[in-house]
């Protein structure tokens, strides 16, 4: 799943390449990539002609286009990238992808003007989608498309808080990686910049979050800001200017990991071999000596 980071380098893409612009007509190509819009196809596209995308759009994890300005009740499309989701900008002279499920054209594509490009979303594995969602008032301020307005702020946004983050995860009673990862509490940190932060403060992620004292708190939330903000820097230097690409093309994932991915690897610090534990499915990475394991 992309995390913050990689969603980041789609939405500055997007508002590069299609905000401002019109929308001229748009072909779904498969029913699955608009089935979260439940008046179907037909409707997605109806919605979506003549309007014009006026920003690209992202909280935490979830990245949306804004249509005729953003006002509340206003529509927004929102996307849903799943395990392989991505948002090219091509020429239309590119040949279509092979997973090709979504085309949005512009009206100054071809016409107006000959470099114009259009927006495809293309998913191998059908996991993602688009869908057409009015802006709601979102639990942590803002406007947001309303499936996703529960979801809190992200520690990149201009006007997260930390404190209230931190007592947002004092609150959960519960072990503080599934508080990171608890998008209602803070957003935007998935599993790989969770195991990071947590190397970097030398914290476990089975600790208890009620015992986490603020400090604690305020430590491992400025860390997992930190680590996305450096993989952040890494993605967009490799960013394509017309190529919009959520998965692989960036290469984050082998920029220089502590952590994550790391099992029996040297820990960096101590230089102990990084420990793998099965996680809610998946495996949590972290340094036995750096790290301890809270006592039961
Ligand atoms: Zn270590």
């Amino acid at each position: 799943m992309p995390e913050l980071p990689e969603v980041e380098v789609v939405r500055r893409g997007l508002a590069d390449h299609v905000a401002g612009r019109t929308i001229a007509r748009v072909e779904v190509a498969h029913p699955r990539a608009v089935r979260r819009h439940l008046e179907g196809g037909g409707d997605f596209a109806a919605r979506l002609q003549g309007r014009t995308i006026t920003a690209a759009r992202r909280r935490g994890k979830y990245l949306w286009l804004e249509l005729d300005g953003g006002e509340p009740g206003s529509d927004a499309v929102l996307a849903h990238l799943g395990m392989s989701g991505q948002m090219l900008v091509a020429t239309p002279d590119r040949p279509d992808e092979k997973h090709l499920r979504i085309r949005i054209a512009f009206s100054d594509d071809g016409v107006h003007s000959p470099s114009g490009t259009e927006l495809r979303f293309v998913d191998q594995r059908t996991f993602g989608g688009l869908s057409v969602h009015p802006l709601v008032p979102a639990v942590g301020g803002g406007l947001l498309p309303a499936p996703v307005a529960h979801i809190a702020r992200d520690p990149m946004d201009p006007a997260f808080s930390l404190d209230d983050a931190v007592a947002a995860i004092r609150r959960r009673r519960t072990e503080l990686k599934r508080a990171l990862l608890d998008q209602t509490a803070v957003s935007g940190i998935g599993n790989i910049y969770a195991d990071e932060a947590l190397w970097r403060v030398r914290l476990h992620g089975a600790r208890p979050t009620e015992k986490l004292t603020r400090a604690q708190g305020r430590t491992v939330l400025t860390a997992a800001a930190e680590v996305m903000d450096e993989a952040l820097a890494q993605g967009g230097t490799s960013f394509d200017a017309l190529y919009v690409n959520v998965n692989g093309a960036s290469g984050y994932f082998d920029r220089s990991l502590a952590a994550y991915g790391q099992a029996d690897r040297p820990c960096p610090r101590c230089g102990t071999p990084i420990r793998r534990e099965s996680f809610m499915n998946r495996s949590s990475f972290s340094c036995p000596r750096c790290q301890p394991r809270p006592r039961r």
